[in-house]
């Protein structure tokens, strides 16, 4: 589970949007790739996005 104040801070790393929680990864509000988590950390990386269909 992610923080809101944490959720508040970090930010799409491909585009600067805001992420949300979507099935245990951090979607992006725009763009919609979806970032990892592990170990509750969120991998912030475009490389290791899931893209998903817009
Ligand atoms: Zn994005």
């Amino acid at each position: 589970m992610i923080s809101s104040d944490l959720l508040n801070i970090i930010v799409c790393p491909g585009c600067g949007s805001a992420l949300r929680e979507k099935d245990g990864g951090l979607q992006c509000t725009e763009c919609k790739n979806v970032y990892p988590v592990e170990d509750g950390i969120p991998v912030l990386l475009v490389d290791r996005a899931k893209k998903t269909s817009r």
